[in-house]
Parts: structure tokens; sequence; C-alpha cells
């Protein structure tokens, strides 16, 4: 095997070379852009090589596997991610241990999310996910179900709603990435405009390694990464 610690830090910092360019290419500052590392497909030796290198905002899509990392990673000082489904029965195992949820794309998630963070006396930040791109596959919100679910959202005292997230349908490429996330942002955009009083959509979580430059170009303010940073280290 390949000096795994070296190869980790290396793609991690030609990942942040790409963030700055590609950040620098549509005029904005590579510090207003969050890089979540996507843990799912390494165990823990190679994501403290990760976190060695600097990376400490780590994301998992599945909760278990999420759980499962955050205990055996307990020592180190990381903040975790929960950026795909979760399920209601699942949420208050998971709240305790994340700082961000991207991933809220119902009414009764919300409410079993606020829930769980009142009985721990914390607000959690959460994104609401949005299927922009129509694949019926896709989890997420339908764009037009995003507004009038604001008003709900906005009495649930223990959730911070910060922004939308959003993956690029398969079909279509890049170009049709980039238009799935442009779409994202227009609708933030277009509901910035009258949010409901205790809710900010500043956050734009979209990009993943294949796209995450076209999201930068749209606006993201979160990239999701996993194989870029684990490149020459998978089996
Ligand atoms: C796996 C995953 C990512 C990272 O994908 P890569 O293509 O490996 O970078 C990002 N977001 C979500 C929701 C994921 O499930």
């Amino acid at each position: 095997m390949p000096d795994l610690t070296a190869q980790i830090a290396e793609n991690l910092a030609e990942m942040h070379g790409r963030i700055t360019d590609a950040a620098a290419r549509s005029g904005r500052n590579a510090k207003q852009i969050m890089l979540v590392g996507v843990t799912k497909y390494v165990g823990p030796t190679e994501v403290r090589a990760l976190v060695a290198a600097g990376c400490t905002e780590l994301g998992e899509s599945r909760p278990q596997q999420l759980w499962e990392k955050a205990e055996a990673l307990e020592d180190l000082h990381v903040r975790w991610h929960m950026i795909g489904h979760l399920q209601r029965n699942k949420v208050r195992r998971t709240v305790p241990l994340i700082e961000m949820i991207h991933s809220v794309d119902s009414v009764r998630l919300a409410r079993a999310v606020d829930s769980a963070a009142g009985e721990l006396s914390r607000r959690v930040p959460v994104l609401l996910e949005v299927n922009v791109s129509g694949e019926s596959a896709k989890h997420g919100l339908e764009p037009d179900a995003v507004e009038p679910l604001l008003e709900e959202l906005a009495e649930c005292g223990n959730i911070e709603v910060r922004g939308l997230m959003c993956m690029a349908g398969l079909q279509s490429g890049l170009a049709g990435a980039g238009a799935d996330f442009a779409k994202l942002r227009q609708l933030r955009d277009r509901l910035h405009e009258n949010c409901p009083e205790g809710i900010t959509l500043d956050e734009l979580s979209m990009g993943m390694s294949g796209d995450f430059e076209a999201a930068i170009e749209e606006g993201a303010t979160i990239v999701r990464v996993g194989t870029a940073l684990f490149h020459g280290v998978l089996r």
C-alpha cells in the first residue's frame, strides 16, 4: 500500500487548490466554501489520515455508518454532517452526534429533529433537500413544496433552517449538473425575498467529486466530496 497518510494529504491539498481556483473563476472567496469530506467509502484509518491532514468537517450518508464512525473516532475533534436520507426512527440517535443535517425533506422529519434537539436543549442547523433534477429515484422535496414548508418550519424552535441542498441528476452530465445547481440557487434567491422570521437561506450544499467546480460557480457554500479525497487509497 502506498503511504496512505501522504496520499490523502496530497489529495486534500489538491482539492483545496481546485476549490480556490473554481472560486476565483466566479469571483468568490474560497473561504466562503466549506469542504465536507465524505467518509462513506473508507474505514477509521483513512478518516484519521484525512483529519490529520486538516479536514475536520466530515459527512456520512447513512445514519448507521455515521453512528459507527462517530464512535470509533470519538477522540477526534471533528464535526459530523448527516448528508443522506434520515429515517425518523433514527433521528434521536443521530442528532446528538451531528453538527448539521443536510437532508431534511419532510415536515415530519423536521418535527422529529426539532423534538430530539429540544431534548438536548440545542438548536440544530438543517438544510432542506430539494429534488431539482426531477429524477424519481432522488430523495428531496419538489421545488414547489419548499415555500409552504418554510412557514411550518418557522414554528420549530429547535431547528435552524440555514439553506438548501441538492444532488445533480445522473442523466445529463456536467452541463445538466450545472443547470440543476443553478435551479437550486434561483429557488433560494426567490425564497430569500420573503423568508419567515428565524429562517435564513444562506447555505447551498451542492457539488460532489465529479461536479463540485460547477457547483461553486453556481454559488455552492458547502461541497460534499468523497471519492476524490481517497484517490489512490480505495481498493
Ligand atoms: C456519497 C455522497 C457524496 C460524495 O460523493 P463523491 O462522488 O464520492 O464525492 C456527496 N453527497 C452525498 C449525499 C453522498 O451520498
